[in-house]
């Protein structure tokens, strides 16, 4: 006899027929429905968790769970009650394709639909068993509608991204780069002479503590991910590409508009931050499929530009240096419905596992201006298209680039850089402006997102000087797209974070001279580098920090310096001095070999322990994590009035979009910028 029926009346029949009344009422269930919903977790209506834009595409996907020995013969799927006019795609599972669920569940998919109605509305999925049983499942989701516009349409669009950039970071970066003058800065941050400011709340989907992947997405999807996902809602398939997507702020725009996009990060490129604004996958770390998406979908996100770290993903598997690896790549089949309909709906290319794919190569034939260094940077003027890869995994840091640069200067080598094997690599601020250069030809305009990616990387090893100036590096490129705003009209500019990194805290400034600092580490001990250096309230004074002409502090081991502690810290040892080298990154390919092998591979075989001063953490492991506090975002340009207030991560995208597709919401902004600058 057929039935229908919610999941709590399937659990409570459920529970009955185990009580011993019968096989006759066991019933199917509907374990897992996207879009996710609390009407369809809790029975509550509100909050609303997915949003989307007027015709912004996506996936409405159930987990089925049939009754012992049954299997399901179909789904269909309703929004406000019609049935939804597209192929359903019912994957029977048994094969070892499902995690986290009985093998004999099957998954219902429908990709790629859109509502344009604003507003609130319900969808329901409803499977029948091949015993004639139905099972039926609600959830919810909204529409956001557009607001009238009163101000200009914006034409470009640039988030900046400082990884891991909380308050903290911000007001180092000030300290360090501004100076202070009885109590007032000299000269401010760019990000700090920005009209607008909001508080934003950064949580993922699963958890208080977002990772990079959510943390991104939430800006360009309006939707929550889990961590490790980008632009996807969870599933329950091992397959980390075939998850329920979300149309990105690019793709939306490219489709609609037109805009191109452009991607720079000082990260390997497949990277979570970069690779959330154009790649659909659960896992963050599918490198090979992450890249190879970038290229294969091009046409459908716009990408134009992508600069960055991330060679060895690029490189034939034969080539040394290459990390491309059938295991992460991505492939869907033509001829299994669940995959082949996000190539028919989405329009995505199937992909292959090609190892030995030349990716360098195929950029280049497809028009891409390629960059492997500075020199090559600085000779790419008048590209349309670029691609540049500075390095094999992730980028040096400022600290380290502007050593080797000045080294150079003076006739030295032996710099960090050099044991990289990569002296000529450009800062961030030089890859924004080519970025730009490129981008400003695109007549119908473009998204640029621009990440200052080791802010994050450098906080987690608790490296003090090395976040500083990655965060002085960053406020350059900010700096840069500024500059362009005024100086081109209808851009708005946002600086944000997808997180704050290891609970920094500016706990004072040194009591002592270098010189002292150095002996105190010989004596050793807290009751010397602590108890005689750190100087707190009114003894912290205010640390002095002199730039040299390229715009990076002379010198970081200064007398009386700024003093950094860690609220999400793992185990350390602290001398408070710029360590010479940076902790060993394992995402590089040579890192095994000589010289990077001798790098310390976490904090506590840093120098630093000959001090004996160990402060003990809080967090296991030996890295400092990410923390669940707010982060402030900055915006500049029109538009920009409306980003202030204590806001939710996915409400930035909403702006965003406003701003693009409406007009902004605010009459004038600030600064004036909404017209070009009369020069
Ligand atoms: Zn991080």
């Amino acid at each position: 006899m057929p039935t229908t029926m919610t999941p709590r009346s399937s659990l409570i029949l459920c529970a009955l027929s185990l009580a011993g009344l019968g096989n006759a009422f066991a019933a199917p269930t509907v374990t897992r429905l996207t879009p996710p919903s609390e009407l369809f977790t809790s029975n509550r209506p509100d909050p609303v968790i997915a949003r989307f834009l007027p015709g912004q595409r996506f996936d409405l996907q159930a987990t089925l769970r049939p009754d012992a020995g049954k299997r399901f013969t179909e789904a269909r799927f309703f929004i406000d009650g019609k049935p939804v006019a597209a192929p359903v795609a019912l994957r029977d599972c048994a094969s070892g394709c499902l995690k986290g669920v009985p093998e004999e569940s099957a998954i219902a998919t429908v990709r790629a639909v859109s509502v344009e109605t604003a507003g609130r509305h319900q969808f329901s999925v409803v499977a029948t068993q091949d015993d004639a049983q139905t099972v039926t499942a609600r959830g919810d989701f909204m529409v956001v509608p557009f607001s009238a516009a009163m101000g200009p349409k914006v034409k470009n669009i640039i988030i900046l991204l400082g990884d891991g950039m909380g308050a903290a970071q911000r007001t180092a970066a000030r300290i360090v780069k501004g100076g202070y003058a009885q109590g007032k800065v000299i000269e401010p941050l760019a990000m700090d002479t920005f009209p607008a400011t909001a508080l934003v709340k950064t949580a993922s989907l699963n958890s208080v503590v977002t990772d990079s992947a959510p943390g991104m997405t939430s800006y360009v999807s309006g939707n929550k991910n889990n961590n490790n996902e980008e632009g996807v809602f969870p599933d329950d398939t091992t397959d980390a590409f075939d998850n329920p997507r979300i149309e990105y702020l690019s793709e939306y725009l490219h489709r609609t508009q037109g805009k191109a996009l452009g991607i720079v990060t000082t990260a390997d490129v497949f990277d979570a931050t970069p690779a959330g604004n154009a790649v659909h996958t659960s896992n963050r770390g599918a490198g090979t499929g992450i890249v190879d998406q970038f290229f294969d979908d091009r046409e459908r996100t716009g990408l134009t530009v992508l600069m960055g770290g991330g060679r060895k993903w690029f490189l034939p598997a034969s080539t040394p240096g290459s990390e491309r690896a059938e295991s992460n790549d991505y492939a869907f089949s033509a001829t299994e419905a669940h995959t082949a309909e996000i190539v028919k709906r989405w329009g995505a290319a199937p992909g292959a596992k090609d190892k030995d794919r030349d990716l360098i190569r195929a950029f280049e034939s497809a028009g891409y201006r390629y960059a492997a260094t500075k020199t090559d940077l600085d000779a790419s003027a008048g590209a349309d298209r670029l691609l540049g890869l500075f390095a094999y995994s992730n980028m040096n840091v400022a600290l380290d680039k502007i050593d080797g640069r000045r080294g150079a200067k003076r006739g030295l080598t032996g710099s960090v850089v050099d044991d990289y094997g990569l002296p000529d690599q450009p800062l961030l601020e030089e890859m924004t402006t080519r970025a730009l250069d490129v981008l400003k030809k695109q007549k119908k305009g473009f998204v640029l997102m621009v990440e200052g990616a080791s802010i994050d990387k450098q906080a987690h090893n608790m490296d003090t000087e090395r976040w500083m100036l990655d965060t002085i590096e960053f406020d350059r490129a900010i700096k840069v797209a500024q500059d362009f705003a005024r100086d081109n009209g209808y851009t708005l500019v946002i600086v944000t974070a997808d997180h704050e990194c290891s609970g920094a805290a500016l706990i004072g400034g040194s009591m002592v001279t270098d010189a002292t600092l150095r002996n105190l580490a010989l004596a050793k001990g807290a009751a010397n580098l602590r108890d005689k250096v750190v100087g707190v309230y009114e003894k912290a004074g205010f640390p002095h920090y002199r730039l040299a002409a390229d715009g990076y502090p002379e010198a970081t081991d200064i007398d009386y310096r700024l003093l950094v502690g860690y609220g999400a810290n793992a185990d350390r040892y602290e001398d408070w001095r710029t360590n010479a080298t940076p902790l060993r990154d394992s995402q590089q390919p040579f890192v095994k070999k000589e010289p990077l092998k001798w790098y310390p591979a976490n904090p506590a075989e840093r120098a630093d322990a000959i001090g004996e001063f160990l402060v003990t953490g809080q967090v296991p492991g030996e890295s400092a994590v990410h923390t669940a506090t707010d982060i402030p975002l900055s915006a500049f340009g029109p538009g920009a009035l409306a980003f202030t207030g204590v806001i939710d991560n996915t409400d930035v995208f909403f702006k965003l979009a406003q701003a693009a597709v409406k007009g902004t919401t605010a009459p004038a902004d600030a600064n004036g910028s909404t017209k070009p600058r009369k020069r």
